[in-house]
């Protein structure tokens, strides 16, 4: 079996003149949570709703669990679990009455399956209390828990976060994890805000305009945005050697531009500068720098106009 979860190949939607999405290549290997970055209207939602079939690709080809033909993909769409929309919830049921309404409509035999999915969410002690009196936070559980009543493999979640209080947000994410490493399931989760979801997706995909930007690991993120100090100096071969022989790092790294990153001494900028200078080395450049999350996703988002 394929290790790819999905695998989309210049898949595009087109809603009159507009491409809401264009050329679109997104890889997901199992076992990851995907986390989908993209501002208000940059084609996160309709990607997700071409994947679980709620629409049509207007070119391109989606393939799941290694199947691409339309009669395998209505098959392969049977072993996802999705919260795209607000889920149907009915108020003046309890949370067990609502998941039950949802396993007879699904066909899933037993009842079994209420029971360890309340738990899973951590709603096992809502009882008879309605919907109408749950939180949002409280909700937002009983939608995912309508995606995994039938024990999916893979998670679509479209910005789930979206109203959450910030506790509610750590709970969720500690929620999608339990899944994730538990359970096994592969996580597809769309979001406008790239901190939210740091800590939690292994790998990025960045959306702009319908446009994928990027697509990186949790570690490359993460070296991207490292705080590190930034130097210039006139000679950089000889700047390495002394940071090497005279402050024992190794901790650093020459760019192709000769820029200098050093990732230790962020205390200790003075030492730094003394050092080189004592060594004979101009100093053209030194200063502390690294990308916020956020700083690093406007940048990225700024810095391109495809349309
Ligand atoms: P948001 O976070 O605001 O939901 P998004 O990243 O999910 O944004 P989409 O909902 O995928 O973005 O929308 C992408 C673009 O496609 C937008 O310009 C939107 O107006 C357009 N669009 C989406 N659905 C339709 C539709 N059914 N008909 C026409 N245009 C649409």
């Amino acid at each position: 079996m394929s290790e790819y979860i999905l695998k989309t190949k210049e898949l595009s939607k087109k809603y009159k003149n507009d491409f809401a999405l264009k050329k679109i290549n997104v890889t997901i290997r199992k076992g990851e949570i995907y986390g989908f970055i993209g501002q208000n209207g940059a084609g996160k939602s309709t990607l997700l709703r071409l994947v679980t079939g709620l629409a049509f690709p207007s070119d391109g080809t989606i393939e799941l669990f290694g199947n691409d033909s339309p009669n395998q993909l209505t098959e392969a769409q049977k072993r996802m679990g999705a919260v795209i929309e607000n889920p149907a919830l009915f108020p003046n049921m309890s949370a067990y009455e609502n998941l039950e309404v949802h396993r007879l409509q699904k066909g899933i035999p037993g009842k079994d399956c209420i029971k360890n999915t309340l738990e899973l969410v951590g709603l096992r002690d809502t009882g008879k209390k309605k919907v109408k009196n749950f939180s949002l936070g409280m909700k937002q559980r009983l939608g995912l828990a309508i995606s995994l009543l039938s024990d999916p493999e893979f998670l679509i979640l479209d910005e789930p976060t979206n109203g959450l209080d910030p506790m509610g947000i750590v709970e969720l994410r500690e929620l999608i994890k339990k899944l994730n490493q538990e359970k096994g399931l592969t996580v597809l989760i769309s979001s406008h805000i790239l901190s939210e979801l740091h800590q939690l997706a292994t790998c990025y995909g960045i959306i702009h305009k319908g446009r994928l930007l990027e697509e990186l690991s949790a570690k490359e993120l993460d070296e991207k945005c490292r705080q590190h100090l930034r130097i210039k100096v006139d000679n950089p071969p000889m700047g390495a050697t002394v940071l090497e022989n005279n402050l024992s790092t190794t901790n650093f790294e020459v760019m192709a531009d000769g820029t200098i990153k050093l990732y230790n001494y962020l205390d200790d900028v003075r030492e730094v500068s003394r050092t080189l200078t004592n060594n004979g080395l101009i100093i053209e450049h030194l200063s502390q720098t690294g990308d916020s999350l956020e700083n690093y996703f406007s940048k990225l988002v700024g810095g391109v106009d495809h349309e």
